[in-house]
């Protein structure tokens, strides 16, 4: 099972991914997390890429693709990984569709992870006020905010033309989001006619969680209401390959 989960910083993706990956029983993969354990082992890469974290400007590509590309290869061989901050460009995504083709494309699941804005910066403020993140600042954040904003429309739709997009409400408690993410991902992938996964027991269902999401799948009709906002009104969406990673 190969997920990717998208949002914006504070949405809750670090969060969320450990979740769904021990419930899974797949990888979490995090781009940020390996950058930052490069910037503290002071590697050649860490000092490459430093200010850039520092100033919430995204890391070039090449480097990005060559940090992920050995956990990437290794969790595809385990069974699978979840993706947590990458791709976050339509440049990323189609890079990794290329590299990904030798691996075999096998069918993929986007989650957008969404926020409202003030509760984004309320919570990366708390999270710098306990961690210390040097890019949980007030002014850095309104970079990586606006960072993300302005990548999201295209990376989004290249997501919603190719794979299933599911968009889950995260301005939720954790345990909610969980659940809905958890109940959409296994309709996504009952649609889809993939295996089981789980590694663990299912927590209990939360009775509300079809308020919490929506899902896009092109080719595949949606078998409930739930359909992303964004695929309507503009007819079918026609099927298209998937994007590999
Ligand atoms: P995150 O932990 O996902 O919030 O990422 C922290 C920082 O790492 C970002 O602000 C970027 O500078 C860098 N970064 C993480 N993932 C990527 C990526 N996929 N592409 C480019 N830069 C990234």
């Amino acid at each position: 099972m190969r997920l990717l989960l998208i949002g914006p910083p504070g949405s809750g993706k670090g969060t969320q991914a450990v979740h769904l990956a021990e419930h899974y029983g797949i990888a979490h993969i995090s781009s940020g997390d390996l950058l930052r354990r490069h910037v503290a082992e002071n590697t050649t890469i860490g000092r490459t890429v430093a200010a850039r974290i520092h100033r919430g400007d995204l890391v070039p590509d090449s480097i990005v693709m060559d940090i992920l590309r050995k956990p990437v290869e290794a969790a595809t061989r385990d069974g699978g990984y979840i993706l947590d901050g990458f791709p976050r460009t339509v440049e990323q995504a189609e890079t990794a569709y290329r590299v990904a083709e030798r691996l075999g494309a096998e069918v993929r699941i986007a989650v957008y992870l969404t926020a409202a804005r003030p509760e984004l910066i309320r919570r990366l403020l708390a999270r710098g006020a306990q961690t210390g993140r040097t890019d949980d600042t007030e002014h850095v954040i309104g970079h990586r905010l606006d960072v993300f904003d302005n990548a999201a429309t295209p990376l989004l739709d290249y997501y919603r033309k190719r794979e299933t997009l599911i968009t889950i409400d995260g301005d939720r408690p954790e345990a909610e989001v969980t659940q809905a993410a958890i109940t959409h991902l296994d309709r996504a992938r009952r649609d889809l006619g993939l295996p089981e996964h789980r590694r663990t027991p299912a927590p209990v269902a939360a009775d509300d969680t079809k308020l919490t999401a929506t899902v896009a799948m092109p080719g595949h009709p949606t078998p409930h209401a739930a359909r992303s906002r964004q695929n309507t009104g503009g007819g079918p969406v026609p099927p298209q390959r998937p994007a590999g990673w």
